[in-house]
């Protein structure tokens, strides 16, 4: 491995971990839980599309539908923020700093998957995952944290922002080795949750909870996940996410989740 490259990814470490270890406590005794929904992509960034679908206004549509959820069943109890509520181009560090700055209690981030248009599997791969922030275990892992850090691309000086780190680099995930450890055990209870209501409410085959290294969770400091509701490349599964009826049903699941979550989390 290159020494720039180990040095650039050391510094980004160092940097994030020191807003990471200042992670929120569960409690904060009468307070308002915070929920910060982060539809993925949007604006100039559509993520990955199928044959007419693009992941941006899905992620969006869907972000909207768990906020009225929340806003119907729990406005009391739960303030929730939305990194964007429109079809804008909000940077990774952006919505992290958004997150962090409404001194968040969990944060959902919603894409949808795809694989490469070469991928012989492209039209048959299907179902949901949910991710932690971590070292990747697999090569699959670490391609779906690969394409969706690649949107860092698009902002201007992200080289700067982001210290070096290459998206496209395996090196440069060496960062991800050090976890976000303060908050895991929290985010991998949310993450089981909606995993399971993935499958039981909107009913996705189960690719089950993952670990892979994405900069937007790395970059907040509470419980985070990352949401891959399906695959936009399978037609069935666009077809579904597409749908009005399919968007409420995922929405549903990650809300049901947030339910669960919320009576486990307030015995702690
Ligand atoms: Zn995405």
């Amino acid at each position: 491995m290159r020494l720039k490259s180990i040095i650039c990814c050391l510094a980004l470490a160092l940097t994030l971990l020191g807003t990471s270890l200042n992670v929120r406590a569960a409690g904060k005794g009468d307070a308002p839980f915070t929920l910060v929904i982060d539809a993925g992509h949007g604006g100039k960034d559509k993520g990955c599309h199928g044959k007419k679908e693009y992941e941006k206004d899905i992620t969006l549509d869907v972000a909207r539908r768990f906020r009225d959820l929340v806003k119907k069943n729990c406005a009391d109890s739960v303030n929730v923020v939305m990194t964007r509520d429109t079809d804008v181009f909000v940077p990774l560090d952006g919505r992290a700093r958004i997150a962090n700055d409404a001194q968040g209690d969990l944060f959902v981030s919603i894409h949808v998957n795809s694989v490469d248009y070469k991928a012989k599997n492209r039209a048959s791969v299907h179902g949901a995952s949910v991710y932690t922030v971590g070292l990747h275990k697999s090569a699959a892992n670490l391609s779906v944290a690969m394409r969706e850090n690649a949107v860092i691309e698009l902002e201007e000086d992200f080289t700067e922002t982001y210290q070096g780190f290459d998206p496209n680099s395996s090196e440069s995930y060496i960062i991800f080795e050090l976890g976000q450890n303060h908050a895991m055990a929290q985010s991998i209870e949310y993450a089981s949750l909606a995993q399971g209501q993935l499958v039981a409410t909107a009913g996705r085959a189960d690719k089950g909870v993952r670990q892979a290294g994405f900069l937007v969770l790395w970059a907040t400091r509470m419980p985070a996940v990352l949401v891959e509701l399906d695959f936009i490349c399978n037609p069935a599964a666009e077809r579904f996410l597409g749908s009005a009826e399919g968007k409420q049903k995922c929405a549903q699941a990650l809300y049901n989740a947030f339910a669960d979550y919320r009576k486990l989390t307030a015995k702690n």
